[in-house]
């Protein structure tokens, strides 16, 4: 078996008609793997499935919200089905991205965002584990956000949160791969900076925050959602076989970057 080939692997990945979780669907085919994704939207995912199939990719989807723990299990339960209750590769994308200043969260919002966040990241995970454990194989991958690494706040017109969902899955990352390395599951996460997808286009229009971030990214742009994909694909390839527990920004710097 090729250690830069997913051949004959099958994967999870939430979120998979826009944005970043697209990117993955289409790197994890192009490296052979076959994949089921959810969203939210009926008629978005079959357009989807339909071009994906027509560039030959190997490709089923369900509509989903994983912000419902039902529907997880209901999620789960499909592609235990499709794949013969085994899978090796679980990426959690869904994400949701509110900002505002601390203060101003109400509960109904912080509910919200622990509910689709936090909550179904772990509720996935524990869903997942025995389909990762069957084949004694596994690769999880988060998607985070920088806010979990660093604050946001400082001089930008969106004062953030301290978003403390992003850094609960950075150290959830790190439990699983100690808990879970018995079964043979590995788990990391991926922490893009500001991509370019839908989730964000109200930012990317916002001249005074671009004019910030692309002053404090060493590279100087923002990312493609293919540009996090990569890295997304590397680490659920044999290759990346010792890799685990490890959160790895894709940021072009920007969390490295000091004093100008
Ligand atoms: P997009 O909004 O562009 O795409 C999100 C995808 O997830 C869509 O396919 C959407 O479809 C699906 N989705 C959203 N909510 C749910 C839900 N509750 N249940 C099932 N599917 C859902 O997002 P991005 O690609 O930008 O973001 C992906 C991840 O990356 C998120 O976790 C985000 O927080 C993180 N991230 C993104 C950054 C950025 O700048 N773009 C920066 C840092 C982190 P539908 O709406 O039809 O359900």
């Amino acid at each position: 078996v090729s250690r830069w080939s997913l051949k004959g692997k099958t994967a999870l990945v939430t979120g998979g008609t826009r944005g970043i979780g697209h990117a993955i669907v289409e790197d994890l085919c192009g490296f052979g793997a076959t994949v089921h994704t959810c969203s939210r939207n009926q008629d978005e995912l079959n357009n989807c499935l339909n071009q994906w199939r027509s560039k030959g990719f190997l490709v089923s989807g369900s509509v989903c919200d994983v912000s419902s723990r039902e529907q997880r299990e209901k999620l789960i339960q499909e592609v235990a089905s499709i794949f013969n209750g085994k899978l090796h590769i679980y990426v959690n994308n869904v994400g949701a991205n509110f900002r505002k200043p601390t203060i101003e969260y109400t509960a109904e919002v912080y509910s919200e965002i622990m509910a689709i966040n936090l909550d179904s990241a772990y509720h996935l995970c524990q869903l997942t584990h025995p389909l990762l454990k069957a084949y004694g194989m596994g690769s999880i991958v988060f998607i985070s956000s920088i806010a979990g690494v660093v604050s946001l706040g400082t001089g930008s017109v969106y004062a953030a949160s301290k978003v403390m969902f992003s850094a609960a899955i950075t150290q959830l990352t790190k439990n699983l791969a100690c808990e879970w390395a018995k079964d043979g599951i590995r788990s990391n996460c991926v922490v893009p900076a500001t991509t370019n997808t839908p989730l964000v286009e109200h930012l990317l229009r916002n001249k005074q925050y671009m004019d910030e971030m692309l002053s404090r990214t060493p590279l100087g742009c923002i990312a493609e959602s293919h540009e996090v994909s990569s890295l997304v694909a590397f680490l659920c390839l044999p290759a990346a076989s010792y890799i685990t527990g490890q959160v790895i920004c894709v940021d072009g710097g920007l969390t490295v970057n000091g004093f100008q």
